[in-house]
């Protein structure tokens, strides 16, 4: 019997995966494996939102499997070592992985191409719907601008999604492994796996997505990303699945998709805009750990982006509208480092990744590919257009739930003074044009 090994990283699903499809027309049996990685551990990525919503993720992943006649293999160490000594104790053929973007990831396929040579199979456009590099502009290796890599990605061929598995075999002789437990840090923390994520699509309107997206209160957008970033959900099924439903608001869901894929390109390109500027300006940033601390415990003084932060804590996800401002607010009003405010994110960001993350974050702070790039977001006019009537500061800061209406906005101004902080700092735009380029 031919052995053949489907190493599974950020693809922990059975539809549209060409990791498992391609594992399975290799042999005549696949060892469905999941290396529990030290290295992801010792880069302090492993938070427990993340390591919580993944352990479900992958007893989702082998009940699936074995629902096919499989199981998820487990193993705990180095990725490259583990998924070595797995293809020689069982001869595996051929061991195929997903492409990454991440520097890690980049450095994880190098090393299994050394320790496997050519049985390492390598999978595009299995996170994204299309694989970085796949366009790029004359004489360049990435788009640093979104709106002429969303006219390239339009008019690019893309695979088509492939079938989940109906039998899955699994030698005998290889033991699973127990499955891991986590405990989240966010009590409303959603739940993982692929059969949620399905189940979430399907109950979700996406024919109202543009005119809703923007909503703070009505809480309209997907809620998909946690899938996305495990990979629990295929990002080429959702466009396939829009795209053969039609209408402004699966075409507005599919250019948010394609901004998940800009970024991933711009990521697999540049690694090293996990950490540095992507586009430097000179930032002399502001250094100050109390406002950095009162903007994490969302106790700025700003009702909607104290709303914001206290949402990513109780829910390990938030708003886009709300990441938008509340990353302003830190890197723009208070003109402290990008670096501290996605750190702060992916420590509790359920679906924090470091290619969405990173280059969001240097979009907002005007380091990254935003064309606008000293753009500052005034909190108090995003609450007007986002939040009107004040409903989402009232769900998140139980501290202002009495204030009706619109006043929920300016605390400050109410006759009577509500137990909560005055504004940590003014909105004029000072520090953030006082300290660039000094
Ligand atoms: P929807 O609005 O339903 O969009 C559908 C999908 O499109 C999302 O699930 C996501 O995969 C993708 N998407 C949407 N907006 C963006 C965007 N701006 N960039 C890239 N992809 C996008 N997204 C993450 O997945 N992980 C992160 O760590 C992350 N950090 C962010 C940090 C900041 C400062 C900002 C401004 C944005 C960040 N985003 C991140 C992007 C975006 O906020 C989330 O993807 C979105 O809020 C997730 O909610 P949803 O699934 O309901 O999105």
């Amino acid at each position: 019997m031919s052995v053949s090994i489907a190493l599974f990283t950020q693809d922990l699903r059975l539809h549209d995966n060409p990791v498992l499809r391609a594992a399975l027309a290799d042999a005549d049996e696949v060892v469905p494996l999941f290396v529990l990685d030290d290295g992801v551990a010792a880069t302090g990525f492993a938070v427990p939102n993340r390591s919580a919503f993944l352990s479900v993720c992958l007893a989702d992943l082998d009940a699936g499997l074995r629902s096919r006649g499989g199981r998820l293999v487990l193993r705990r160490g180095p990725v490259v070592a583990e998924t070595t000594r797995l293809a020689a104790a069982t001869g595996a053929v051929s061991v195929h992985v997903a492409a990454g973007v991440s520097g890690f990831a980049q450095r994880r396929e190098s090393a299994l191409r050394e320790a496997l040579g050519d049985r390492l199979r390598v999978h595009d456009a299995v996170l994204t719907a299309l694989a970085p590099g796949a366009v790029t502009p004359a004489g360049k290796d990435h788009y640093a601008v979104f709106t002429p890599y969303l006219r390239a990605w339009r008019a690019a061929q893309r695979r088509h999604p492939v079938a989940a598995p109906h039998t899955v075999r699994v030698p005998d002789d290889v033991p699973d492994g127990p499955l891991p437990q986590a405990r989240p840090d966010s009590p409303g923390l959603p739940e993982g796996g692929e059969s949620a994520g399905r189940a979430r699509w399907k109950a979700w309107q996406v024919g109202e997505y543009e005119e809703v997206h923007d909503d703070l209160a009505g809480d309209g957008t997907s809620r998909l990303s946690p899938y996305l970033h495990f990979g629990c959900l295929s990002a080429a099924e959702l466009v396939a699945l829009a795209e053969r439903r039609g209408g402004p608001g699966a075409e507005a869901f599919v250019r948010q998709l394609v901004w998940r894929d800009f970024h991933h390109q711009v990521l697999a390109a540049r690694p090293a805009a996990a950490h540095r500027d992507y586009r430097p300006h000179d930032d002399h940033w502001h250094r100050d750990e109390a406002e950095l601390a009162a903007w994490k415990a969302g106790l700025t003084g700003y009702p909607i982006v104290d709303a914001g932060m206290r949402q990513l804590a109780h829910e390990g996800w938030m708003h886009n509208r709300a990441r938008l401002l509340t990353a302003s607010f830190l890197a723009k009003t208070l003109y402290l480092d990008w670096r501290a405010g996605a750190a702060h994110f992916l420590s509790l960001l359920v679906d924090g990744d470091v290619a969405n993350n990173q280059l969001n974050w240097q979009w907002v702070a005007g380091t990254g590919t935003d064309t606008r790039p000293n753009r500052v977001l005034n909190p108090l006019t995003q609450a007007k257009r986002f939040d009107p009537d004040g409903a989402y500061v009232r769900r998140w800061v139980p501290e202002l739930a009495h204030v009706p209406g619109a006043a929920v906005h300016r605390p400050w101004l109410l006759a009577e003074r509500p137990d909560y902080p005055e504004p940590l700092v003014g909105l004029d735009a000072g520090r953030f044009q006082q300290g660039r380029g000094r």
